[in-house]
């Protein structure tokens, strides 16, 4: 936004521009030249997992034609590492490998750091759309470092010509806009990233000021998604239909958010609004997979009607989304969270999370929100991570519940407990004893039923007791 004394005027940068363009252009197309000798056929080189079929299957040949292309009489004899020509691929040559796609890539950004054209990228991974690509997708993409080819990335400011910005990277615009697939600067978009020749240096569709970007993969139904972005002063977003809440952490800006887990499983846009340094705002998007997670489908179940009476169950269900709707800035756990129940029973589960199930022949609607512990009344129970309690009650299907806040949108729930030894606005820490294991509420036998949210979400109370989140 605001332009420094040491520019150079407008006058100076065109006189400066004429004189080098000349020069500019010779030494593109030499270092075009300049490559090493590659292969004059496209070459794919046999990876673990790999087979004749699937590696024909990606490239769009018959496996016959691969066989033929080869040499090879045995399709199961392929090894790791195995230098194999993929026939019919007109326009490739050299070296080509399967790579994850990156967070903060597009197919634009991916096809300027390898130098091929879109439409190249296009053949090579058989896509029909760029909207078929989501992060972690495997694509096919030329080997070799990017070093001799564009990675450093240059934002054009707002209301900055792209004439001033090559000027200011020592390049000029139309070198600047042929190596970034635009035939004229003036094609240039004014929030565009675009790409010089150099070491990359962070995600090629995210501005110079994001270092990185991620996000834990794989996601599946149940899981909580952990979206990191290196060094953005602010960011937003959406996930799922979800807003994400983003907080510094480290050196990061960290959302969670949990998967639900009847989830369809398909991919779902990634929307993130970042601010920049000179506080304009940056929009990106990118799809992620949301992935089965396999849950049982538990036997039938057969209750009393009133059990089931949206009546009694709709503002209870509506009491606990609102309890653990708040979003607290303050991360109060540190690392991971520990066994709400004596390290004898840590390992006794009548039912786990995401258990699919049908309460008197509704089909499987219904699904196990959170992880059940084996325990008789009056048994142990201890609060999973440091946190505030904000409800501790008797409630009708849940019985006596405690729901402690963590902090993020993170929180955890404690039901059928005999005895509450917590109240609303206590502070209570990790391994604390907060009540007793009962039978309270609807139920057919004591147990613990505990429960973690993720901004808004219950997810697999699983992964919170044997990962570390973020
Ligand atoms: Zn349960």
């Amino acid at each position: 936004m605001c332009q420094t004394n040491d520019r150079l005027r407008p006058a100076q940068i065109l006189l400066w521009v004429s004189s080098v363009i000349l020069l500019s252009l010779l030494l593109f197309k030499s270092a075009a030249y300049a490559q090493e000798p590659t292969p004059e056929a496209p070459v794919y080189r046999v990876q673990s997992g790999d087979t004749l079929w699937s590696i024909a299957l990606r490239f769009g040949v018959s496996v016959d034609a691969l066989a033929e292309a080869n040499g090879i009489s045995d399709p199961g004899q392929l090894v790791v590492g195995q230098e194999l020509i993929i026939p019919g691929l007109t326009g490739f040559s050299g070296y080509l490998e399967a790579r994850e796609m990156p967070l903060g890539e597009t197919e634009r950004s991916l096809s300027r750091k390898y130098g091929i054209s879109r439409d190249a990228f296009a053949r090579l991974n058989r896509l029909t759309s760029p909207m078929q690509l989501y992060a972690g997708d495997s694509l096919i993409l030329p080997e070799g470092g990017t070093d001799s080819l564009l990675g450093r990335r240059v934002a054009l400011e707002v209301g900055e010509p792209p004439l001033v910005a090559a000027a200011m990277e020592g390049t000029n615009p139309w070198v600047l806009a042929l190596q970034n697939g635009a035939a004229s600067p003036s094609l240039l978009l004014p929030s565009d990233v675009l790409l010089l020749p150099g070491e990359a240096d962070g995600p090629g569709a995210l501005p110079p000021s994001v270092a990185d970007a991620q996000v834990t993969a794989p996601l599946i139904q149940g899981g909580t998604a952990v979206i990191r972005v290196e060094a953005a002063s602010e960011a937003q977003g959406t996930f799922l239909g979800r807003a994400l809440h983003f907080f510094p952490f480290e050196s990061a800006m960290v959302a969670l958010q949990g998967v639900h887990a009847l989830q369809e499983p398909g991919v779902y846009p990634l929307q993130m609004r970042l601010r920049l340094p000179d506080g304009t705002w940056f929009t990106f998007e990118q799809a992620l997979p949301v992935y089965a997670g396999d849950y049982p489908y538990d036997p039938p179940i057969y209750v009393p009607p009133d059990t089931l009476d949206p009546a009694i169950t709709k503002p209870e269900d509506e009491q606990l989304a609102s309890l653990t709707a708040p979003i607290t800035p303050e991360k109060r756990w540190d690392g991971g969270f520990v066994s709400p129940v004596d390290e004898a029973y840590a390992d006794c589960w009548p039912s786990r999370y995401g258990d699919r199930r049908s309460y008197n022949d509704s089909g499987y609607i219904y699904f196990h929100t959170g992880l059940d512990f084996c325990g008789q009344v009056g048994y142990n129970i201890y609060a999973a991570a440091d946190g505030v309690v904000v409800f501790a009650g008797e409630t009708v299907v849940r019985g006596n519940m405690t729901v402690i806040d963590h902090g993020w949108g993170v929180y955890t729930v404690y039901m059928h407990q005999s005895k509450m030894l917590v109240q609303a606005g206590d502070t209570v820490q990790a391994g604390q004893l907060i009540g007793l294991v009962g039978a309270t509420g609807r139920v057919t036998g004591p147990h613990l039923h505990f429960e973690v949210w993720v901004n808004g979400v219950q997810v697999d109370p699983w992964f919170w007791l044997t990962n570390v989140y973020p």
